[in-house]
């Protein structure tokens, strides 16, 4: 496959110290490409670009941004196979599971853009005789910084806001997993976007996403990504005085309240665990179950977690595939350990050589879906993000208990709560410290509602008019007629 370049005014360019990294494919060990190792001075040049582009930008009609974001949705759905395989081939994920999520919410992610743009309008307010006008301007060049759980996925949802509201990007995908940001830009070239309005510089955290939150022109960050970087972002920015979007990691709860109709949930419930192999900041990995109901939902739970087959994500029958890095899965199977010694017990999977999947790439990142129980819920194995296929069983006696359990961590992503009786878990639902509550369902997800999460998982709010404000300024004008 030919390198990974830069995508920096329109032009596809290499680092300019000539530095590459290599990206590898998580189920067989081997090198797909290379990548540029971007520095501040790349990111400086992609910046530039980004500003000099931004006048014209910001004075196109919005209704030429939303063509413009259909034309990009269109162009996505027309590869959509293509950015399915790749994805799968840079992060490990089943192909079934790139083509449902990840290529299909990358085109989402543009048309509800464009479908919300057109829909969109800011109110007036009127009083003491004086009109109220609400008006937007473009922030001018925002920077967005994205992990490698759901590369395209995260970046389009958070370029199409960007764009529509008449900004221009310097992004910066993971170093992980570069391809579809890479085959997004080449898409721009092909249907001439606009050049210097999205800029994509590749390279590593510390030195290319480090350099984008420094950048005193870059007014905006969106950042999505672990807690611990999300920190340094916030610390880089806050005495710049930048706006700051954080989503960041989680370690959510699934309720199983006494009442729920275990085998209408299961696969559900098997779904929330362990999609991505766990890899999903939303995910749910710390599973709460009445003790009334905790052994046969125990057995039901097993019987499907040992249905989910791993194996080489290029097999449509594969539902599990590999983890993001064999740095990744050392740091899961640490987990399993530290679960081990915390006193649980693995009622299903473990570690590679405890559980060994046959007939993968014997260099490939495989583990198979892991299920301790035993664990407190205060344990470090039930309360710090593993964010891998690891999940602990918790008996709890009352809806109090539960409540207290699933808000006894420093995160407040998500959580799910599954019941007979829907009111029930509305109620229950606002008692749990999150941003995101789903009662039986999981990850369904309409783009207009808020997304994010409290405490420790993140700050602001993205989706829907939420990421409109977030990537614009807001002046209120008061008129008030002679
Ligand atoms: P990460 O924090 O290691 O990296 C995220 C991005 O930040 C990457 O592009 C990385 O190169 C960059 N980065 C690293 N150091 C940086 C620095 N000093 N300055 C600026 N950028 C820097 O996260 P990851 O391992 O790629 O992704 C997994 C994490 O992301 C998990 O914690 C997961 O929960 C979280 N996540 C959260 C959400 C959400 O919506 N809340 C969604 C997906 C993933």
């Amino acid at each position: 496959m030919d390198p990974v370049l830069n995508y920096i005014d329109g032009e596809f360019v290499a680092a300019q110290s000539g530095e590459t990294l290599d990206t590898i494919n998580p189920a067989t060990g081997e090198v797909i490409t290379t990548l540029p190792r971007s520095r501040s001075e790349d990111v400086g040049t992609a910046t530039s670009a980004a500003m000099k582009a931004a006048p014209a930008w910001s004075a196109t009609p919005i209704s030429e941004r939303i063509r413009w974001l259909h034309r990009l949705a269109d162009a996505l759905m027309e590869e959509h196979e293509t950015i399915a395989h790749l994805e799968s081939m840079d992060t490990g994920k089943p192909i079934s599971l790139a083509r449902r999520v990840d290529a299909s919410r990358s085109v989402a992610n543009f048309r509800f853009y464009a479908e919300f743009g057109e829909q969109h309008s800011d109110p007036t307010f009127s009083d003491h005789g004086a009109v109220n006008h609400v008006h937007r301007s473009p922030i001018g060049c925002v920077g967005l910084i994205t992990p490698w759980n759901l590369p395209l996925y995260l970046l389009t949802w958070k370029v199409a806001p960007a764009l529509l509201m008449g900004n221009t990007i310097v992004a910066k995908p993971s170093e992980l997993t570069p391809l579809t940001a890479h085959h997004l830009a080449g898409i721009m070239q092909r249907i001439g976007f606009p050049n210097g309005v999205f800029n994509l510089v590749h390279g590593l955290g510390p030195e290319v996403g480090q350099a984008i939150v420094e950048h005193p022109k870059i007014r905006a960050i969106s950042f999505t990504g672990g807690t611990a970087t999300g920190k340094i972002v916030a610390a880089t920015a806050a005495p710049m005085f930048k706006k700051i979007s954080l989503e960041l990691g989680g370690k959510n709860a699934t309720v199983v309240l006494d009442d729920a109709p275990l085998e209408k949930i299961m696969d559900d419930v098997v779904r929330a665990s362990f999609t991505n192999s766990g890899q999903v900041c939303l995910c749910g990995s710390r599973i709460l179950v009445h003790s009334s109901i905790y052994e046969p939902f125990k057995q039901q739970f097993i019987k499907a977690v040992e249905g989910i087959v791993v194996g080489d994500p290029s097999n449509e029958s594969t539902t599990m595939g590999s983890v993001i890095s064999k740095d990744h899965q050392q740091k899961v199977e640490s987990y399993i350990r530290l679960g081990r010694e915390e006193g649980g017990k693995v009622l299903s999977g473990g570690t590679a050589s405890d559980s060994p999947v046959d007939g993968v790439h014997p260099n490939g990142a495989f583990l198979r879906p892991t299920v301790f129980e035993g664990l407190s819920h205060t344990s470090r194995t039930a309360c710090e993000e593993i964010f891998g296929p690891v999940v602990t069983l918790h008996p709890f006696d009352d809806d109090d208990e539960a409540v207290t359990m699933a808000n006894a961590t420093e995160y407040g992503l998500a959580g799910s709560i599954w019941t007979g009786d829907a009111q029930r878990g509305h109620a229950f639902g606002q008692r749990l410290d999150t941003g995101i509550v789903w009662v039986n369902t999981w990850l369904n997800r309409d783009l207009r509602t808020p997304f994010g999460g409290v405490k420790q998982s993140g700050v602001g709010r993205e989706g829907g008019a939420w990421s409109l404000n977030f990537f614009s300024e807001l002046t209120n004008i008061c008129v008030l007629e002679p």
